[in-house]
């Protein structure tokens, strides 16, 4: 019983401490007086805490100072190649319609990470002739992706979620 009751304060505490110190300072909040931040890299914009892509608004303050300069959470963990998502693709189909598998993946995910700031992909790497592995930045556009594929092809899909639902491995393959 003691114990429990130990557990239960260090973590109460902990939280507290974790919400002071994300309230007192926000890394990307634009300077007193400017209307947004804006990601120098994907040109993403930043107001009341919320990240979204709004191409006028962003031309209309580029270059003034009205906007602060900054890199958005998604390029960073593009750039530090932090996936919260894995999809691996394979099988002897796979490799036989590799080409248009990687089109619909492709125009899913642009589709996708047109209107989303945090879904991208990383990076798409080769493991074999009949294997393909994609990393994204999220776990949801790893679904997306995974569940877009299996709606065209059919095939045999499967999930795979680790530390509390924030990364999840799927596989496609046929
Ligand atoms: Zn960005």
């Amino acid at each position: 019983m003691g114990r429990y009751d130990e557990s239960k304060k260090s973590s109460g505490a902990k939280g507290k401490k974790f919400g002071h110190a994300g309230r007192a300072e926000d890394p990307y909040r634009p300077e007193e007086g400017q209307e947004a931040s804006i990601c120098s890299e994907c040109q993403a914009l930043y107001q009341n805490k919320r990240w979204f892509f709004d191409e006028k608004l962003a031309r209309r303050l580029a270059g003034t100072d009205k906007v602060r300069q900054v890199v958005c959470p998604t390029c960073r963990q593009v750039k530090d190649e932090y996936p919260e998502g894995i999809l691996t693709l394979s099988g002897d189909f796979f490799k036989e319609r590799r080409g248009e598998i990687l089109t619909l993946i492709k125009n899913e995910a642009a589709r996708v990470s047109s209107r989303s700031v945090q879904d991208r992909i990383i990076k798409m790497t080769e493991e074999a002739k009949d294997k393909l592995v994609v990393e994204t930045t999220t776990e949801k556009l790893a679904q997306r992706l995974g569940r877009a594929v299996y709606r065209a092809y059919k095939g045999a899909l499967d999930f795979r979620w680790a530390e509390m639902n924030r990364f999840v491995r799927v596989y496609w393959s046929r």
